[in-house]
């Protein structure tokens, strides 16, 4: 039995315990190997620790949401309002977590956006500093009391989660601990997700019907073509595909983002 590495985010972490926790993670993804994700799910709420699921109440959102409320409906779960949202996803957000019966939902807002783009344009100039500003940095802070966090991301969203796991390591940033970040549904595929969702009835969000199957800030999201990239629409005719709410070392990654 692998011993649970507590957060010490304040006080930094040593390599010890940062091995410890490699340990665990290698210990979970050895004994999960060929589970269901709900298996997953349940040993991420059970065994991982302090977890929170964080969550963009995006296209896909609902899968994880209902599978974390039917094994815990008090699990905490972090949307990070960027304060650019589509209304329609701030609406989903509040109707699907009435639904779900998720008592512990946190809005998360960034505290600087009034000083650092106050008359909210960063957007056009430089969107990674948009997103770290509204995205990342916040939900860095959120998670610092946590032990790790669930997140939506699966293996053929991109060639960078070809080889994703169901638990990794992510890794800290100056001093702070390292956290386990946890991908119950890493090896599904688009039909798994749809299947899902029909058969426990889940309410899809509303722009999906409109032509957007993967959903950020308004201004960065654009409809999709048919046969386009599902994320085509995401920062369309940038270089930029995620938001780099999966950072290393304080730093943006453009390896994943919530879903
Ligand atoms: Fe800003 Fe666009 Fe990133 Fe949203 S997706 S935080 S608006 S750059």
């Amino acid at each position: 039995m692998v011993l649970l590495v507590p957060n010490t985010a304040a006080g930094g972490f040593g390599a010890e315990a940062a091995g410890a926790l490699a340990d665990k993670v290698a210990d979970l993804n050895a004994r999960y190997r060929h589970h269901s994700a709900t298996s997953v799910m349940k040993a991420a709420l059970t065994e991982a620790g302090h977890i929170a699921l964080v969550s963009s109440f995006g296209a896909e959102s609902v899968v994880l949401l209902h599978m974390a409320a039917v094994i815990d409906r008090h699990v905490p779960v972090l949307f990070i309002d960027t304060e650019m949202l589509f209304t329609e996803t701030l609406v989903y957000q509040t109707e699907l977590t009435e639904r779900l019966h998720l008592s512990n939902v946190q809005i998360i807002r960034a505290a600087d956006i009034g000083t650092e783009d106050p008359d909210g344009t960063l957007h056009l100039r430089d969107t990674d500093a948009c997103c770290a500003l509204r995205k990342t940095r916040p939900l860095q802070k959120a998670l610092s009391g946590y032990d790790g966090w669930i997140t939506g991301r699966k293996r053929f969203q991109a060639g960078t989660r070809a080889a994703l796991d169901f638990f990794e390591v992510e890794e800290g940033s100056d001093g702070t601990a390292p956290r386990i970040k946890i991908n119950p549904l890493a090896h599904w595929a688009p039909e798994d997700i749809r299947a899902y969702m029909e058969e426990n009835r889940l309410p899809r969000h509303p722009l999906v019907a409109r032509g957007y199957p993967s959903i950020g800030c308004a201004p960065c999201t654009s409809p999709v073509k048919p046969g386009e990239d599902p994320r085509a629409g995401r920062w369309r005719g940038q270089q930029k595909e995620e938001c780099g709410i999966h950072f290393v070392n304080g730093k943006l990654v453009r390896i994943g983002a919530s879903e």
